[in-house]
Order: C-alpha cells, then sequence, then structure tokens
C-alpha cells in the first residue's frame, strides 16, 4: 500500500488564488507519485465565490476533498478541522492559500519526513513588503512566549508544516477551545525538522489577518501556554510592599533616632497608603494562583504523550 498524504488548505477569500494553488499543488505532487494524495480545503466561510471555485475543482478531481464550514470560524479552527478530516493519511501537510508557502518545498518536507522527521517545519527567511510594525510585533511575541512558557516556539516558524499521524492523533486529544494550532503543535513535542524558505508576497488580495485578529491570537496563545501574566501582579505586590516598608521604617527610623520629624505627614500618610495597595496586590496575586490552577484544569491537556511503545500491552 502507498503512503497517503493529505494536503490541508484553509481558505477564506482566496477565490483568485486557488486556480494557481491547484495547478501548483499537481506539478508538485505528480513528482511524488510513490504516495496517494488527498487535498483537503477547508472554506471558512468565505463571503466571495471561494466554495464554488472549489466546488468545481473537486468536480473534476476525485483527490479533492472539501470542507465548508458554516460561518468563518479563523484559521486556527478551519486547520484543525482541516487536519481531523485527514486522520485516514499517514502524515499531513498544511499550507496556506495565498501562494506565500510555496508548494514547490513540498518534496522536501516530504523526504524530511521519511528520514524519520515527525513534524517537519518551515521557517520564513524574509517577506517582501512586509510592514515594519508586524515585523516588530512577531519579534517581540516570539521572544515574550519563549520566555514565559515552558517549550519553545520557533521564531517566523509558519504554518507550512508537516505533521505525521502519530502528531495527528496526539493532537485529536486537544480539546482547548481558544486554540492557536501552531502553539498546540510545538507544546506537544515529538521530532522536529526545520527547513527554511524565502516567503513571496501574496499573490491576489488582502491578508486576511488584521492586526486586531494577529493580536488577539498573540494574547491567546500567551494565555494559554502561560501562567506568568497572572502571577506579575502578585510579584509586583511583593515589590511594592516590600519597598514602602522599607521606605516607612526609614522615615520612622529618623524619627525615632534623630528624634525629628524630616518627613512632612503627608508624605508619611502616601508611603503607608502604597505599602497598602501593595498588600493588596499581593492578595490580588495569591487569588490568581488559584485561578492559574484552575485554568490548566479547564484547559485539560492531554498530562503527556507517548511517541511509541515497546513491549507494552
Ligand atoms: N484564513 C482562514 N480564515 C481566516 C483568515 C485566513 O482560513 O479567517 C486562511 C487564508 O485563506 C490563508 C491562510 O489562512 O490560506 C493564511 O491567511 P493570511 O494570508 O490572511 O494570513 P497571513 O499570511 O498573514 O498569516
Ligand atoms: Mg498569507
Amino acid at each position: 500500500m502507498p503512503k497517503k498524504i493529505a494536503i490541508v488548505v484553509p481558505v477564506y477569500r482566496e477565490a483568485e488564488n486557488l486556480p494557481a494553488l491547484y495547478q501548483r499543488l499537481e506539478l508538485v505532487t505528480a513528482q511524488l507519485p510513490e504516495f496517494t494524495w488527498e487535498y483537503i480545503f477547508v472554506n471558512d466561510g468565505s463571503p466571495d465565490n471561494s466554495y464554488e471555485v472549489l466546488a468545481s475543482l473537486a468536480a473534476t478531481d476525485s483527490k479533492i476533498k472539501v470542507l465548508d464550514l458554516s460561518r468563518n470560524f479563523g484559521k486556527e479552527i478551519a486547520l484543525t478541522a482541516g487536519v481531523h478530516e485527514s486522520i485516514n493519511c499517514d502524515a499531513v501537510i498544511c499550507i496556506d492559500a495565498d501562494l506565500q508557502h510555496p508548494p514547490e518545498l513540498i518534496p522536501r518536507l516530504v523526504s524530511a519526513w521519511g528520514d524519520g522527521a515527525e513534524v517537519v517545519v518551515t521557517v520564513r527567511t524574509s517577506t517582501d513588503r512586509e510592514p515594519l510594525v508586524r515585523r516588530w510585533g512577531s519579534t517581540i511575541f516570539y521572544w515574550l512566549i519563549n520566555r514565559v512558557s515552558s517549550f519553545e516556539m520557533i521564531p517566523k516558524a509558519t504554518d507550512f508544516r508537516l505533521y505525521d499521524k502519530k502528531v495527528v492523533l496526539a493532537f485529536e486529544r486537544a480539546t482547548e477551545r481558544e486554540r492557536m494550532f501552531r502553539g498546540i503543535m510545538d507544546w506537544m513535542g515529538f521530532r522536529r525538522v526545520l527547513i527554511e524558505f524565502k516567503a513571496d508576497a501574496r499573490e491576489h488580495g488582502e491578508a486576511g489577518y488584521s492586526y486586531s485578529k494577529l493580536w488577539s491570537l498573540a494574547i491567546n496563545s500567551i494565555t494559554s501556554f502561560s501562567l506568568w501574566p497572572l502571577r506579575i501582579t502578585g510579584y509586583l505586590g511583593v515589590f511594592i510592599t516590600g519597598s514602602s516598608t522599607l521606605m516607612l521604617l526609614w522615615m520612622l527610623g529618623n524619627y525615632l533616632l534623630r528624634s525629628q520629624i524630616l518627613y512632612t505627614p503627608l508624605a508619611i500618610v502616601v508611603v503607608a497608603n502604597t505599602l497598602l495597595i501593595g498588600v493588596v496586590l499581593m492578595a490580588i496575586g495569591l487569588v490568581a494562583l488559584y485561578i492559574g490552577t484552575i485554568h490548566t484544569e479547564v484547559i485539560n491537556r492531554p498530562l503527556y504523550l507517548v511517541r511509541e511503545k515497546i513491549g507494552c500491552a
């Protein structure tokens, strides 16, 4: 039996890009006839005629499967839906529909998989005409997330990736609702290989990810992979309480030792008040610790994932 590989494409307002994408996929998969291919297009509630284009492509090619979501759920969910659909395949490749991910890279992904990689990640080395804000935003985001979470997210890594079936099966067990697809995949671990490529600018249309969507994705991934923002309040409280206690002691000490008042009563009240603010923040931090535990329980991620079992039942 030849191995079967699924190509999952999330589609949102991509009617103009789809025919070109399909042609390029056909050229690439024709170079790898030793595999059986399946294209899974997930139409994420596109307002344009993406669905009609997909349906007409599907009518001419039995490799094509189309999932038409009932509305726009966002790329993360669209990818999830596509990957769930690919469960009968030995590997799945996720690729954007806007031709920013060159399908010509697929043979390299597949050969890295053949060499034993379970996750093959493509890393973008540059994007022409990418706005400065976006580039800086992503640098800051990765710096932050790698600082606050317990696993490594690769900067500039894209969603253009190959996942082995083992990873897809493990992914089935992720039940969280607010999700960052790539983040969950990175969290899972497995054997990773990186492949670099230079991204092209978008062929047609505009990037569907507005700044506000990117912002909420960033916030989402930080809150779902780290309890650090919750702890900050507590630390701030400890810091404020500590420093204002010292200051208050200094003020009172001066008074007791030299029996002269160097500070106005107002200054003393302000410092005492700051100390109380510190105490309140510490109390909030304590509550946050419990909320953090609830958060972890609610996300209900699998405790661990196994790559292989030898000699087990
Ligand atoms: N996409 C989607 N749903 C959305 C937004 C985007 O399925 O709500 C798809 C889109 O069709 C494309 C991929 O996700 O195939 C990446 O989108 P885009 O190019 O807009 O994002 P970027 O390249 O900025 O990550
Ligand atoms: Mg894009």
